[in-house]
């Protein structure tokens, strides 16, 4: 007898070449997502759908009604309260077999653990202080790193090697003054884009699906719905690819005081 988990990927079992390996693979995997706004929500929804049994979700904050316009796991009863614990419980009325620990906090540190568990880093953050923090832990466990970002109409999504090849300041030496946490533009729709992107690459990374192990960004441009792709390479001049173990010390002693 099928049992109901089985049954709900039954359909993508169906794609040219994907196999139940993939599957399995895709089932034994756990996920560390710092971000369950308007694109990780949608990242943490395609990946407990697709079969991603385990999820790690890191966001803080509560709901407010601005966020409506793009964040589908938030409900309007979840006014003023935390998003992570919305999402989380949220995905579990839809997909009851998926594990998640749901953390109301930024990337700091202390997590440092539970990126080490992980299989696959995402970060669907929107300021680079934690997204340059979550590339250090992700380098200092040898752990791969999804990036997915937008900014008004566009959007990009990249696979990096945060301490054996390509690493996120590499990509964004300065990180990016435009994309300011508190009010950049948004349409949902774009959100929505670019997390439907960062999951199909997590996805192929997770199970191993036509994938290729090679450092690249995507972008997305919304006012032609064109997309472009493209290899990165490692920045020779990157502050923290060069002083990887200095990086490390830091964040030893961080976690040592505090
Ligand atoms: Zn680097």
């Amino acid at each position: 007898m099928i049992d109901s988990a089985s049954l709900r990927v039954s359909r993508q079992m169906g794609l040219p070449g994907w196999t139940a390996r993939h599957q399995k693979r895709l089932e034994q995997s756990r996920v560390f997502l710092a971000g369950v706004g308007g694109v990780g929500g949608v990242v943490a929804q395609y990946l407990a759908m697709a079969g991603v049994r385990e999820m790690i979700l890191v966001h803080e904050g509560s709901l407010e009604l601005p966020d409506l316009n793009r964040q589908t796991l938030m409900e309007i009863s979840g006014l003023g309260k935390s998003r992570v614990f919305q999402a989380a419980a949220r995905i579990g009325l839809q997909v009851p077999e998926c594990r998640m620990t749901a953390i109301d906090a930024r990337v700091s540190p202390e997590l440092a653990p539970l990126i080490g568990m992980a299989d696959l880093v995402i970060d669907a953050r929107t300021n680079f202080e934690e997204r340059f923090l979550l590339n250090r832990l992700a380098a200092r466990a040898l752990k791969p790193l999804i990036f997915s970002a937008m900014h008004g109409m566009e959007g990009i999504v990249a696979y990096l090697r945060p301490g054996t090849g390509v690493c996120l300041e590499c990509v964004f030496p300065e990180g990016d003054p435009q994309w300011d946490p508190l009010g950049f533009s948004v349409l949902g729709a774009i959100s929505g884009a670019v997390g439907s992107l960062a999951a199909i690459l997590a996805l192929r990374f997770l199970s191993g699906y036509d994938w290729k192990e090679e450092e690249r960004m995507t972008a997305f441009e919304g006012m032609d719905l064109s997309t472009r792709s493209f290899p990165l390479t490692r920045n020779k001049g990157c502050r923290f690819c060069r002083g990887v173990g200095g990086i490390k010390k830091e964040l030893d002693e961080k976690e040592e005081s505090g």
